[in-house]
This record gives C-alpha cells, sequence and structure tokens, in this order.
C-alpha cells in the first residue's frame, strides 16, 4: 500500500531544528530577517539606513535617530524569555499533530506551567488571526460538533450542558479530496449563526453538503449553493461518503484534544480549535511551518495576558 504522503512526510527532525535555531544569535538573525526582508525600514520616517547599538540590541535609524528593537510590537516582545526557547514552543506546537500541553511545554522548555500557557496562547492566537479572514471556497462538507462536557453520566448529544459548540467545514477538490478545514465556534445551532459563519468563512460560490440539520440550510442566506444528504442516525451516520474529511477531520480533533488536554475552558476553544486548523491548512510541509509562524508572529500585535486570560475575548475588536 503507498505511504500516506503527510503522514511520513520527513518534517525537521529535532538535531537539524538544533543546528538552524540552536542559539539566540541565530533566532534573532531569523526575527531581522522575516521583520525586514528587505532590510531594515524605520517604523517611523521609512527610512533604511541605520547602525545597530550592540550594547542593547537596537537598530538606530540615521535619518530621525530613532532606536528600534527588531522585537518591539511583535508577540516576540511580551516576555523576557530568550528567543530561543520561544522558537523551541514553535517547534512543539507545529510538528505535533497532537498538540502539546502546557504542563508538558513547560518541562521541556524549563519555564513555569504559567509561562508555557502564555507562550502557547500568544501563539495560537497568531494561528486565529492568520487564517481568520480567508474563505473556503468550492466543495464545502459541513457539519456540528461538540467540544467538552460531560465525559459520562450526563446528557449526550446536540445541546449537552457544558459542551461548547462549533462549526467543521473542509473544503475538497470535485474529486472528494480535502483542501483545507475552517472550525469556527458558534453561540449555537441557529439559523442566523449559520449565517454569519457562512458570511465570514465560505466564498458565496461555495457548494455545501450537510445532513438534514435544519439551520445548515442558512448558507443560501449568505449565497452558497446548499446540498442536503441524508445520512441516517447512530455509527452508519460517520460512514456517509459525502462527508468522509469533515468526519475524519473531526475524529482527529476529538482524538488530539481528548488525548493532550484534560479540559479545556470553553473560552479558549477558538484558539484550540484554531492551532488544530493551522496545522491541518500547512500538512503539507511541516518543515516550513516554523519560518511562516514566525512570518505572522512578527507581523501580530500582541495580545496582553489579561486580555489572553479573559472570557470571550474577540479578536477582531481587540484589533
Ligand atoms: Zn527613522
Amino acid at each position: 500500500m503507498a505511504r500516506n504522503v503527510v503522514q511520513f512526510q520527513k518534517g525537521l527532525s529535532e538535531p537539524v531544528f538544533e543546528q538552524q535555531y540552536g542559539t539566540e544569535e541565530q533566532c534573532r538573525a531569523i526575527v531581522i530577517a522575516s521583520r525586514w526582508p528587505h532590510g531594515f525600514e524605520c517604523p517611523i520616517c521609512g527610512g533604511r539606513q541605520y547602525c545597530v547599538v550592540t550594547t542593547r540590541n537596537l537598530y538606530q535609524c540615521a535619518k530621525c535617530r530613532r532606536q528600534t528593537s527588531p522585537i518591539a510590537g511583535t508577540i516576540f516582545a511580551s516576555t523576557h524569555l530568550p528567543l530561543r526557547l520561544w522558537f523551541r514552543a514553535i517547534y512543539h506546537l507545529t510538528q505535533t499533530k497532537q498538540g502539546i500541553s502546557s504542563i508538558e511545554l513547560g518541562r521541556r522548555l524549563g519555564v513555569t506551567q504559567t509561562t508555557a500557557w502564555k507562550i502557547k496562547h500568544k501563539l495560537k492566537q497568531v494561528m486565529l488571526e492568520r487564517d481568520a479572514t480567508k474563505r473556503l471556497t468550492g466543495r464545502v462538507e459541513i457539519d456540528d460538533a461538540y467540544l467538552g462536557g460531560e465525559r459520562s453520566g450526563g446528557k449526550r448529544g446536540r445541546g449537552a450542558p457544558g459542551k461548547t459548540p462549533f462549526v467543521a467545514a473542509v473544503e475538497t477538490t470535485t474529486e472528494g479530496k480535502p483542501v483545507r478545514l475552517k472550525l469556527r465556534r458558534v453561540t449555537s445551532f441557529c439559523a442566523s449563526s449559520i449565517v454569519g459563519f457562512a458570511k465570514r468563512s465560505l466564498d458565496p460560490n461555495c457548494s455545501v453538503v450537510s445532513d438534514g440539520l435544519q439551520c445548515f440550510t442558512s448558507v443560501a442566506d449568505a449565497g452558497c449553493a446548499h446540498q442536503v444528504v441524508k445520512t441516517g442516525s447512530g455509527p452508519k451516520a460517520a460512514r456517509t461518503p459525502a462527508f468522509k474529511w469533515v468526519n475524519t477531520a473531526l475524529g482527529n480533533i476529538k482524538a488530539a484534544i481528548t488525548g493532550t488536554y484534560r479540559a479545556i475552558n470553553s473560552k479558549h476553544v477558538p484558539r484550540y480549535l484554531a492551532e488544530f486548523e493551522y496545522r491541518f491548512n500547512r500538512r503539507y510541509d511541516l518543515a516550513a511551518m516554523i519560518p511562516r509562524l514566525t512570518w505572522a508572529a512578527v507581523r501580530t500585535i500582541p495580545m496582553p495576558y489579561r486580555l489572553l486570560k479573559l472570557a470571550e475575548v474577540n479578536w477582531c475588536a481587540w484589533q
């Protein structure tokens, strides 16, 4: 049997990562190259001539004399951690399919769980903002899903207490091969939530396939074509070919999240979903995810810790 190209790709081994990102100087050079790919540019006057204040690691503009730190205004500025620890966190977050808990990340980096949590959620926030405005196109499989809630003994299925509802949508080729994934928390599975989701996340030319759940007919209000495929119930529903990829993605998400995290606070669910979505959408080139996330990280305004911890942070509102 042919090996799965995604699962068996080489990725970036730990020794090669160490060679490329092992020292503070290497990581600093990578951040500078990411931030100023065409050479230094003064954020105040746009000047390109500079000198380096070596004692403080600052760039001084030759024209307006303003001093700029290469990490100022990026997520790396928000802690006093060495950049090489940030890059190790990026490595663990992007190169593992299951994600990594903050306890485990803290242990690997040699920092407290709280510090590891901050680093991880800042990186997840970068992932969330990077993909927030991209829309799926073409054929899209869509389904309702839930995270958390009662593990046993409680009410099961749709609407059980404590569960966080989210929409899972997979764009496929016309031959049915998966392309991109979109995971979005919704307040509930009602018509207005689905219209809102479709307007933000789906191109109006999408052809959406769903089961018979009533709210999904509302994708038509966002201009999308809609087809209902009846699935029956129970395990048979999960094997319906029309929903092969959305069901596969949901199976992987649930295995990853329940395997890695004991519980997820509902208010942080969007960032956990964003992490999974980000990795899935870049799964063909694992190694490239490190420079790509770095590129996005130096262009993401850091969210203060108190906001990161707050419930219901809407990144659009924050920006
Ligand atoms: Zn200047």
